[in-house]
């Protein structure tokens, strides 16, 4: 039992250790565009089946090679969850995946249960500790469902639709029809969780699943919010007791900012309760649940000026959320590479706190003219994260926010959103060390 592995980063180390413990022989293809085409036919010889890494083209020539000659080519999700057992539940979106995925994995803590999927920990790296009593919450992104055949979570959430790697689908249909594959597998069984608010997703008709939707606006069946509370009905009775809407949990007990981040802890309560959990559980869970980093994280104050990382805020969608979680005036850092996106959304937003833009990477011509078309002229160009940070400051009053919130990729300048948000907490900590340095200096003479 032969199987290749194409793209050795972890999720391909993963599929290989546990295809190695079920006894298949492994062979490796690091990088697909390395490959001369004289040696494909060679490599796919007498294979049973052959696995992708999320990062792989869907018009990678082995790809195309290996379907063309009948061989089953499977995503590294799709092979970790066939090995899983208990259940499952996934969630897909545009934005708030990794942190809806999270407090998910919270209110289910237990001994047996797994978080894993496009947010680091394969699931393949797992899968064989599962057992009937499991419990696995995956992330899953538009790139691992395009790869998959026989998929199926018990709980499959959608949270929100929005243009977003075009560069890769080419169109916004293909993306969206990359995610609706969360749901192609699923039985009556099974449930789907939908976002009421959004309006592509609320739109979505599901023939087979048990749908449920969540809302801050309207009453729906499953969870929303009513008042000061977080609600959820069931008129379906899969979840006993609640024909009639109950309380579940406080607004009060989500610790995370923003309307978009109470969105997604109601979707994560929803998924709870039919996942079985109990209402006391889930808010005590709620309550000690934090942002994950670099999604609105506040990094330091000083000077009066707060600084806040949302380096994860890699498309347009995701920055209007954090400019509009804005409480106070606010100095902007956006840009970093291009995706294609179009920015009209952010300079469109009514009442907004932000008071100066500074636009730095591949994307700050296209910023700049998009603002100007906008009839927006309080802005600057940067060349470094540094620099922008520095004008930034400049910018502010004793009070104000500095948000680095770019609304596009990191590529240009960073090897990805964590080297960015790091590196923009790095400057900030030492802008308040040399600071400190600096009034005691003063002090002292
Ligand atoms: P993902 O894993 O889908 O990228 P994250 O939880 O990592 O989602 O958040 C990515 C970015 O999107 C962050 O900037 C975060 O503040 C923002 N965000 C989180 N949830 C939402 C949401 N429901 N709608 C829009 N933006 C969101």
């Amino acid at each position: 039992m032969k199987v290749l592995i194409i793209g050795f980063g972890i999720s391909g180390k993963s599929a290989c250790k546990l295809l190695k413990k079920l006894g298949y022989t492994i062979s490796i293809v690091e990088d697909d565009r390395k490959i001369n085409n004289s040696d494909i036919d060679r490599l796919l010889c007498g294979l049973s089946f052959v696995v992708v890494s999320p990062g792989v083209k869907p018009d990678s020539p082995i790809v195309k090679r290996a379907k063309e000659l009948g061989i089953n080519v499977v995503g590294e999700l799709e092979l970790g969850c066939a090995h899983l057992s208990g259940k499952l539940v996934a969630v897909t979106g545009t934005n708030g995946k990794t942190t809806t995925t999270s407090l998910i994995g919270k209110l289910l803590e237990g001994n047996n249960t797994f978080v894993g999927g496009n947010i680091g920990t394969p699931i393949s790296s797992f899968a064989d500790r599962t057992n009937n009593d499991s419990i696995t919450v995956a992330e899953v992104s538009s790139f691992q469902l395009a790869e998959t055949t026989s998929f199926r979570p018990n709980i499959a959430a959608f949270l929100n639709f929005a243009p977003d790697h075009l560069n890769y689908h080419k169109t916004t249909q293909n993306y969206l029809n990359s995610k609706l594959k969360i749901f192609k597998n699923q039985t009556q069984s099974d449930f789907a969780v939908l976002n009421a608010d959004d309006k592509v997703v609320s739109k979505i008709k599901l023939p087979t699943s048990k749908v449920y939707y969540f809302s801050t606006k309207k009453q729906v069946n499953g969870c929303f919010v009513r008042g000061d509370g977080i609600y959820f009905r069931d008129t379906t009775k899969c979840v006993p007791g609640y024909l009639k809407a109950k309380r579940v949990a406080s607004v009060s007990d989500v610790k995370l900012v923003g309307e978009h981040n109470l969105s997604n802890a109601v979707c994560a309560v929803c998924c709870a309760m039919l996942a079985g959990r109990k209402p006391e559980v889930i808010r005590e869970k709620l309550s000690s649940f934090k942002p994950v980093a670099h999604r609105l994280q506040t990094v330091s104050t000083f000077g009066g000026i707060t600084f806040i990382n949302d380096s994860k805020a890699t498309n347009p969608a995701s920055a209007v959320c954090a400019i509009k979680s804005m409480t106070r005036p606010t100095i902007l850092i956006l840009g970093g590479s291009d995706k294609g996106l179009k920015f009209d959304d952010i300079f469109k937003i009514k009442n907004s706190y932000v008071k100066f833009y500074v636009f730095i990477g591949e994307t700050k011509k296209l910023l700049a003219s998009c603002a100007t078309k906008h009839g927006i002229t309080n802005y600057c160009c940067a060349d470094t994260l540094k620099e922008a940070i520095i004008s930034s400051i400049r910018h502010a009053s004793s009070g104000d926010v500095v948000l680095l919130s770019p609304a596009c990729a990191s590529f240009d300048m960073f090897s990805g959103y964590e080297e960015r948000g790091k590196c923009f907490c790095g400057i900030v900590r030492e802008l308040k060390r040399n600071e400190n340095n600096f009034h005691n200096s003063h002090e002292k003479t």
